[in-house]
């Protein structure tokens, strides 16, 4: 049996601030609201670019017609079009959707696979939407979901200094167990919308304000401006 690497003191510090956050958020997960792991797939590619909120607007409509990957595949794009239109990038979109469903149905049986290099496979699906999909409908993430909240959070709980999602991922996979990289997302990204935003983050009435190394008026000023621009 492989000897249990202890984790660091840097992941155990953590690892207790993650412990103070889910107790904030007991119910974080994923709100894009679907009914299968198909439709969670389609609703994250659909959520480029776009908030959950106005995806939640559209996906009701667009499964309602097309419930599944079958249905889906035999979609006209421009169907498809109309009723997710309140997208941007929407015909981009319903091309990818309509093109990944077709795919589905030639090479999975119409089914979701459960693999990375699968589900990469699929146009419009890269790491991120990936992992969402394995992390949410299957509970077998293969890293951690970094999204706009997840880069700004991390930087401002002081659990990496790099700036880019790729390292960024890398780095919460080093601190966290693999059993948290699902709910670690969901979490962070929790606490982004309702109180670390990223304008005015609320420090006064935060509840990990105590253990976070940003906590107070310079908060704002971390992991917010695009990589590129803070570099200038
Ligand atoms: S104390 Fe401020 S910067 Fe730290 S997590 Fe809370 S809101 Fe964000």
């Amino acid at each position: 049996m492989l000897p249990v690497k202890k984790p660091s003191k840097r992941a155990l510090a953590a690892r207790e601030l993650y412990a103070g956050l889910r107790a904030l958020h007991p119910d974080a997960h994923c709100e894009l609201d679907h009914a299968s792991p198909f439709q969670l797939l389609v609703a994250t590619v659909l959520s480029a670019q776009s908030t959950d909120k106005v995806v939640n607007l559209v996906t009701p409509g667009l499964f309602a017609r097309y419930p599944d990957a079958r249905a889906l595949a035999r979609a006209e794009q421009p169907e498809v079009e109309r009723l997710i239109g309140k997208l941007g990038m929407f015909r981009q979109k319903s091309k990818n959707v309509i093109g990944l469903a077709r795919l589905l149905v030639e090479r999975h049986g119409g089914e979701v696979p459960a693999s990375l290099d699968a589900l990469t496979a699929l146009p419009g699906v890269g790491r991120k939407t990936a992992n969402v999909v394995l992390g949410t409908a299957f509970g077998a993430g293969e890293g951690v979901v970094v999204d706009t909240h997840v880069q700004r959070l991390s930087q401002r709980l002081g659990w990496t200094r790099e700036t880019e999602p790729e390292p960024i991922e890398r780095e919460l996979m080093s601190l966290f167990p693999r059993a948290d990289w699902d709910l670690l997302s969901h979490t962070l990204i929790f606490h982004g919308r309702r109180v670390c935003f990223a304008r005015a983050p609320m420090c006064v009435t935060c509840g990990v304000a105590a253990s976070c190394p940003s906590a107070g008026a310079g908060a704002e000023a971390i992991g917010r401006k695009p990589p590129r621009a803070r570099r200038g």
